[in-house]
């Protein structure tokens, strides 16, 4: 197994996408396995108070669990709540319990309270090449955070009709960030998912993003594939479960890509 290259600064990327079940999790865990499994040392911060990447990475996130909310919210240092996931050596995942739903509130009335996340990353002290934070499907103060504490947003963009529809919204509330916030921030990756071939649609909208969306799409594009659904409920990533399987398969391409190209443009398209 060719190991995939090492970035020289550690890679920051926010999964990001309000809308809910376009693929966030599913892309957040599946590249993070694929890089992990290749010799990338890889972090999961679970940002979802659904805990869907705990799940899926076999972490258990029971309430009481420590987790990201007593980062977020009691200045727990990010290395202690970290566990190692059974997926690869080097995966690890910063899982979300329920509690993190009422992060949403509690955050606003603290200091500095959309740059807790960024500190905690700061602070890691574990060697770590790739840091995934996997938002919840909202913009609220969970999901500034992790475009606070990111230098890349990777978005997932399903192959559906309304694919476009709503994602202004979240694009100027990247420029929000990287204009008070952020100035590091790029929106670096464009993941297309869910892509069903015998669907002309499918086709259509994938030309209509990458139009849009140019060299930031990248080539490869997740299909619709029922391995991927089944995956999380055995606790395991589709790389586990079904090594060959097609959605397997792309997600390793999709992550060789995003490893082989690393940091990729700059400005935020309208
Ligand atoms: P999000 O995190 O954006 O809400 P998920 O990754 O949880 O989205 O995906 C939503 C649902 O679709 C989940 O049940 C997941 O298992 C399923 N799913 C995601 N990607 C695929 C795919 N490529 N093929 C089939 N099912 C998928
Ligand atoms: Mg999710």
């Amino acid at each position: 197994r060719q190991p995939f290259p090492r970035p020289t600064r550690r890679r920051i990327i926010s999964v990001a996408n309000q809308k809910g079940g376009v693929g966030k999790t599913t892309s957040t865990v599946n590249l993070a396995a694929a890089l992990a499994s290749h010799g990338v040392r890889v972090l999961v911060i679970d940002l979802d108070p659904q805990g869907n990447a705990s799940t899926a990475l076999g972490i258990e996130h029971h309430s009481g669990v420590p987790s990201i909310y007593e980062v977020l919210l009691g200045d727990r240092p990010l290395d202690e709540v970290i566990v190692p996931s059974a997926e690869a050596p080097e995966l690890y995942c910063a899982p979300a319990t329920i509690d993190l739903a009422g992060a949403e509130i509690e955050l606003v009335s603290l200091v500095a309270r959309e740059n807790r996340l960024r500190r905690a990353i700061a602070g890691l002290q574990r060697e770590i090449d790739y840091v995934f934070i996997d938002c919840p499907p909202s913009l609220g103060l969970l999901t500034v955070n992790a475009l606070v504490a990111a230098r890349e947003i990777l978005i997932p963009i399903q192959c559906e009709y309304y694919a476009l529809e709503g994602l202004g919204m979240l694009l100027r509330n990247v420029e929000l960030v990287q204009a008070h916030l952020n100035q590091d921030l790029r929106l670096s990756t464009i993941l297309l998912t869910m892509y069903d071939s015998r669907t002309r649609l499918a086709d259509q909208v994938v030309q209509e993003v990458k139009e849009h969306f140019g060299d930031r799409v990248l080539s490869t594009t997740i299909p619709r594939n029922v391995r991927l659904a089944e995956a999380p409920s055995y606790g395991q990533s589709a790389l586990t479960y079904d090594p060959t399987s097609r959605g397997s398969l792309s997600y390793l391409a999709a992550a060789r890509e995003l490893a082989e190209r690393g940091v990729q443009p700059t400005e935020v398209p309208r």
